[in-house]
């Protein structure tokens, strides 16, 4: 599917949602895919990515900024405290702090650099336990010592369970942004984005629907 159907599906489910256009940000996340699928999204005119890993973002990504003016890159997947540097100087925006140790990391560089990038919470809304982030008992918690490190939290972040009707907890996450103050809701894939629309979603990921599957 093309950015242009992406985003004409985009439009449809926000003016049913009664949000205005330009509510939501697409990111399109290119993550395992060959390069000239994600050239192809570049020459639509698209800027905005999501990557999991920051090993292979570094690999593919400067190259292709160099070239096309304007690239956003956005971290979607862990992110290890011994990657924390490098993160902070590829990607404008972490959607995956997680964990205290990550938290603290991340302040002590962004006090010796002077730049940190814009942080969603990771909430674990199914509270699976090989799935990172913070179980939703811990979050106003993580939040208010997370806001204590002066770290720029923009909103929350997840990733339902795979099986598991994503609605409740697109609900979930939604009310734990509102009560914390963080507006910005992370939320929304290549299944279920309409539906994360309708639920007030601010970041919708879509990777398959955009590009075509993965090569695993
Ligand atoms: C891979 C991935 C996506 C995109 O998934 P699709 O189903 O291909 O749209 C979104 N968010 C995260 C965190 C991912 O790892």
């Amino acid at each position: 599917m093309s950015i242009a159907e992406i985003s004409a599906r985009m439009d449809r489910a926000l003016a049913d949602a009664g949000r205005p256009k330009g509510a939501v940000t697409l990111i399109a996340v290119s993550k395992l895919q060959p390069p000239e699928r994600v050239k192809a999204v570049l020459q639509q005119g698209h800027r905005i990515f999501g990557e999991n890993r920051v090993q292979e973002a570094a690999g593919k990504w400067p190259e292709w900024s160099a070239q096309f003016e304007g690239v956003d890159l956005h971290l979607l997947g862990p992110l290890q405290t011994n990657k924390a540097r490098q993160a902070m100087e590829l990607f404008s925006t972490i959607h995956s702090l997680d964990r205290p140790k990550l938290a603290r990391t991340l302040a002590r560089l962004a006090d010796e650099t002077g730049h940190c990038p814009k942080l969603f919470v990771q909430i674990n809304t199914g509270a699976e336990p090989q799935k990172a982030g913070v179980l939703p008992i811990d979050a106003d918690s993580f939040i208010a010592d997370a806001r204590s490190l002066n770290l720029p939290l923009v909103g929350v972040m997840c990733i339902p369970p795979v099986d598991e009707d994503p609605l409740p907890h697109f609900r979930m996450l939604r009310e734990i942004g509102g009560r914390n103050d963080l507006p910005g809701l992370s939320m929304g894939m290549s299944d279920d984005f309409e539906t994360a629309i309708a639920e007030g979603a601010t970041h919708i990921r879509v990777g398959s629907a955009l590009f075509g599957a993965r090569d695993y």
